[in-house]
């Protein structure tokens, strides 16, 4: 089950960082850049997904959360 996430909630610099961080598999080439970002949870794991700054392929990029010390 998908659960809808605000990625525009995060601070600016989260955003740039995760949008530059992107792997898009068509181009096989990381940190092109993502856009159209929208975030959500699934299984208990966070991912956002996009586009392909390069192809508009979609391309979807796993977040790690810092919940180390949970
Ligand atoms: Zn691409």
């Amino acid at each position: 089950m998908r659960v809808q996430r605000d990625f525009f909630a995060r601070p600016m610099w989260e955003q740039e960082t995760i949008c530059e961080n992107s792997w898009c598999p068509a181009c096989a080439e990381a940190d092109i850049g993502m856009l159209d970002p929208a975030e959500f949870e699934e299984g208990g794991r966070v991912f956002v997904e996009g586009r392909c700054a390069r192809c508009g392929g979609s391309i979807r990029t796993e977040l790690t959360e810092s919940r180390a010390s949970e």
